[in-house]
């Protein structure tokens, strides 16, 4: 079923598209989750292709977000850092007097620039595509 995108639970490709009487059903053989579509064959198609995880992660080395746009942050590398690095974060990068720093949603302060290596945009809020 090469139409259907690689399982989200396991990346597994090994997927089964089942009819049902109300819809269709997508299983996975490899870790056997099952989703239920309550839809159209091709509504169910889309909606299994079509999920907030389809957003990269963007290292700071590459790209940084733009003034005061809500993203979110996550640090992988294991230096000292004054948040939490095993949390994800949402904040903002800030842009003052030719200075950058992050502004974290929750956390007081002014964070230094390599408190994060990665960041991503926010997913559209429920029911917004
Ligand atoms: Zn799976």
């Amino acid at each position: 079923m090469s139409e259907l995108k690689p399982c989200p639970f396991c990346g597994s490709s090994q997927l089964s598209l089942i009819s049902m009487s109300d819809g269709w059903m997508i299983a996975c053989f490899s870790c056997s989750k099952i989703v239920q579509i309550p839809m159209a064959k091709t509504d169910a198609i889309e909606a299994w292709n079509t999920r907030p995880n389809d957003a990269k992660w963007i290292s700071v080395e590459d790209e940084l977000p733009k003034h005061m746009e809500h993203v979110v942050l996550r640090n992988v590398n294991k230096w000292f850092s004054f948040i939490d690095d095993n949390v994800t974060h949402t904040g903002c990068l800030v842009e003052m007097l030719g200075r950058r720093h992050w502004s974290v949603n929750g956390v007081k302060g002014a964070q230094l620039m390599n408190e994060f290596t990665h960041w991503m945009p926010l997913p559209n809020p429920p029911g917004v595509k």
